[in-house]
């Protein structure tokens, strides 16, 4: 693929240019160029918003990617509308970070710019606009004009207003300079989709007018004036029991929240006299969704061994752009990055800490919290898309230096990176699947470090084999800890044959005699258990027991999942819905079970084996409410539940003093991913979720429970040899062809006629052939699920050679090949899908 940008491009800021050329948040494969109006050349510079038409009627933003003279040769520049930017609200190295990743993961800068942007930055024709809660127009600096009142009187009356709704208001045709001075001055917030609306928690908060804070003798004055009057003097000394701010005036900025205030029964009337005698002040404060109020902790001392790895990454920092810290679960990794993370912070720069999206809401962010403070930004997937601005908005203002966040903050507008860190590495759900850009965050981070000449740490208990390779190549610098933090010793593991407990009778309830005595254990001694079952990649669904019907998709080829709140069966590639069926619609028996997670019928077996102990259950059902996880997470660490039953959400990073006991329910499970990674997979897996026992002074137990105790990968775990399992899972994909030795690329070919679906994508097999690069073309075949939205699929499936240009070649032809296809008329609806690096 043609590079889009020179180097010399994101320098030129020279003005007299006619032309801009600008990146839509579309799919189309190119940007588009417009006209500079004269007025608006002064202030044209990349990376500034812009509104321009696109199509016959919708407007756009877009980013000035690239500003010329030369006009474009196929269609007739339009103007640029307006400008939305004083500052550009993306910087030049997002731009060049954008172009490699549409380059690099096959897809268009549009796709790229739609994922990076959060849709509140992106004003359009299909945007709707809501108050800001945040706003009151009496103290607002900025004074409005009539339009714009107009436009806020609406709102006061309904609560959303589409674009269009703006430009009848005010029998306008172009609205955005009105809705873009609303939204500088912080009026209202652009949303695109209803579940983007944001509803922030406004507390009402009192505090002490400023100038009786400033002296002794005006709240003295105050006493007396109330003197007589003990409603209000109950409420003055409320306050001043709650806030000492005669001891710590800058505690009266925060104030106190008005309910909690007036919660002994004070009455709201005299503080209303209270504040109207100039006494008290009344203010919104917005709280935060990550508690501000966490405790301040600084950082530990490093023990021996964690300074001593400490001083050996960033001895390979000298020489090295990206380290791997291998460290034992339990070794204290998180008090390393502290560190690390303090230095950079130091010195000026800035710090990305990407973590995978359910360990986000768990003791790390919170730990960080409290060395960290305000200057550290959250950046979770849940959030709506105004608090993404905010924390867009905050890292461009520079009040956060430091976030954490997903995957997708590897897009936040940072302009001086000094360290990206990746913690739990090894995770697949740094892999976004769908839709492009279909990037792997963990390298794309090094990328992104690369071009702020920044460094990268990855840190994990379990490194991915790609990067353990890096690491023994030389590539990477390598740190490693091999013990656990303190007193705490690894875990010690136990194989339970199911099979034998099942020919002597001990199998009870699907556990075997060796988990059980394990439990009970625990119990009598006050200590928590974890029962994790892997999930398999699959989700729970309805089956009847009599004919075995499940419900399937109308439009894909795949079991509908059951959602048990909703009482909905939906379709998670398609989002088509019903309500579940009180008979099997089928037969008309009414004996319909639910299938699949497992975890419901391993809690049920528990409760019937352990009736007094308290059990939790954590898996997508149990956690799909946006604080589900965390309540399950706070009852456990309260003591409130003994033994808690989940899926792979269990495993990540989680830290409780007081389990003792990991049961791995299905050992067998977990050996079969249909994939080259499957021993990969296993030992991480397993690795992992034996680290959560036994994390203090008592030694944790492992219990696994299998068919086949004796696979070698079992054995492979126990022993804790990382290196020879590698070793010699490297021998098998050299073998045959797998990364890291060579790097895939998965191409879905779509459409909905089979026929012409195989068609095309034997068609497109035949000219990969032709590439000259070295290469394995494999396929096509049948999708693993053969159909989804009523579009059949194939798949196939390219080894490419590693070395020199081949990758840039095999790119460069298969746009070409794929252009010349869409080109056939009886193509032209097949949709050609790209996933480099699948898995
Ligand atoms: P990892 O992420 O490597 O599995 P954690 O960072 O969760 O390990 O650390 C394990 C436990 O040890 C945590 O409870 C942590 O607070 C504690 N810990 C680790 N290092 C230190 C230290 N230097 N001082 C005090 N406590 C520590
Ligand atoms: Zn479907
Ligand atoms: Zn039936």
């Amino acid at each position: 693929m043609e590079s889009l940008f020179a180097e010399h491009d994101f320098l030129d800021k020279s003005s007299g240019n006619n032309f801009a050329d600008i990146i839509l948040p579309v799919p189309i494969p190119r940007m588009f160029t417009y006209k500079i109006p004269k007025n608006l050349q002064p202030q044209i510079q990349i990376g500034l918003r812009v509104i321009v038409q696109f199509g016959k009627k919708k407007v756009l933003t877009g980013i000035i990617g690239k500003v010329h003279n030369k006009p474009p040769q196929a269609y007739e520049a339009k103007p640029i509308l307006d400008i939305l930017d004083h500052q550009p609200s993306v910087n030049p190295l997002q731009i060049r970070f954008w172009v490699w990743m549409a380059e690099y993961y096959f897809c268009h800068i549009g796709e790229v710019m739609f994922a990076a942007l959060p849709s509140g930055l992106r004003l359009s024709s299909e945007s709707k606009v809501q108050l800001n809660p945040n706003f009151d127009a009496e103290t607002s600096k900025y004074p409005l004009d009539v339009r714009e009142e107009k436009i806020l009187e609406a709102l006061e009356k309904k609560d959303e207003l589409s674009y269009e709704d703006c430009e009848q208001i005010l029998g306008v045709k172009t609205i955005h300079p009105i809705l873009k001075s609303l939204v500088a001055k912080e009026a209202i917030l652009i949303f695109e989709r209803v579940q983007e609306k944001y509803t922030p928690k406004v507390e009402t908060r009192v505090r002490l007018h400023p100038d009786i804070v400033a002296s002794k003798s005006a709240l003295e004055t105050v006493f007396e004036a109330v003197q007589g009057k003990p409603k209000q003097e109950s409420i003055l000394l409320k306050f001043l029991r709650d806030v000492p701010v005669f001891q710590r005036p800058q505690l009266n900025e925060k104030g106190v929240d008005k309910a909690t205030l007036l919660e002994e029964g004070d009455s709201e009337s005299s503080l209303k006299t209270l504040i109207k005698n100039g006494v008290f002040e009344i203010f919104k404060h917005v709280v935060n969704r990550i508690e501000e109020e966490a405790a301040e902790r600084e950082a530990s001392e490093l023990s021996l061994s964690q300074q001593a790895a400490f001083e050996e990454i960033k001895t390979h920092f000298e020489t090295k752009q990206t380290v791997l810290l291998h460290g034992v679960t339990g070794s204290g990794k998180t008090e390393i990055y502290i560190k690390l993370i303090q230095e950079v912070l130091e010195s000026g720069s800035q710090v990305l800490l990407l973590l995978p999206e359910i360990a986000l809401t768990t003791q790390i962010v919170g730990r960080l919290k409290q060395v960290f403070g305000s200057q550290m930004g959250v950046y979770h997937s849940k959030y709506s898309d105004n608090e993404r601005v905010e924390v867009w908005n905050g890292v461009l203002s520079g009040r956060f230096s430091f976030v954490v966040g997903v995957r997708s903050s590897i897009f936040l507008p940072f302009d001086s990176l000094g360290m990206v860190i990746v913690d739990e590495e090894h995770e697949p759900s740094f892999k976004q699947f769908d839709p492009a850009p279909r990037f792997h965050a963990r390298d794309a981070a090094i990328m992104l470090a690369y071009f702020h000449q920044a460094r990268t740490l990855l840190g994990s208990a379990t490194p991915s084999f790609e990067s353990y390779f890096n690491a023994t190549q030389g590539k990477y610098g390598y740190a490693e800890i091999t013990h656990r933090f303190g007193d705490a010793s690894l875990p010690e593991y136990h194989l339970a044959n199911i099979s034998a407990d099942r020919k002597k009778n001990l199998l009870k309830l699907d556990s075997t005699r060796l988990l059980r005595e394990k439990i009970q254990n625990a119990l009598e001694n006050q200590q928590q258990v974890i029962i994790f079952q892997n999930r398999r990649g699959y989700s729970p669904y309805i089956q009847c027991e009599d004919c075995s019907w499940t419900g399937q998709c109308v439009q894909c080829d795949v079991s509908l999942t059951y959602h048990q709140f909703a009482e909905e069966l939906r379709c998670h590639y398609c989002g088509y819905k019903e309500k579940i069926p009180q008979a099997c619609p089928a037969c008309g028996s009414s004996q319909l079970t639910t299938q699949g997670m497992g975890t419901e019928r391993i809690e049920e077996s528990l409760s019937l084996l352990f009736p007094e102990a308290r059990l939790g259950r954590m898996d997508l059902d149990t956690t799909r409410n946006k604080y589900g996880y965390q309540r399950l997470l706070d009852e456990f660490a309260a003591g409130q539940i003994d033994i808690l039953v989940g899926t792979q959400m269990i495993t990540k990073g989680l830290d409780f003093g007081k389990v003792t006991v990991v049961g791995i329910w299905d050992g067998d499970r977990i050996l079969n991913f249909p994939d080259f990674r499957a021993g990969e997979r296993a030992y991480q897996q397993i690795t992992q979720v034996a680290g959560r026992a036994g994390r203090r002074d008592i030694q944790g137990q492992v219990v696994i429970q299998s068919r086949n105790p004796d696979n070698d990968l079992f054995g492979k775990v126990i022993r804790g040899d990382y290196f020879e399992f590698f070793r010699q899972e490297m021998i098998d994909r050299k073998k045959y062809y797998y990364p890291p030795f060579v790097k895939l690329v998965k191409i879905t070919t779509r459409h909905a006629d089979a026929k012409t679906a195989q068609k095309a994508a034997h068609a497109l097999h035949h000219q990969m052939a032709n590439i000259a690069v070295k290469k394995i073309v494999l396929g096509p075949e049948k999708g693993i699920i053969a159909r989804i939205k009523n579009q059949y699929q194939f798949e196939s499936l390219i080894k490419l050679d590693k070395q020199g240009t081949t990758q840039a070649v095999f790119k460069q032809s298969l746009t070409k090949i794929i252009e010349e296809l869409q080109a056939v008329p009886e193509f032209r609806s097949v949709r050609w899908i790209v996933d480099v690096d699948p898995s």
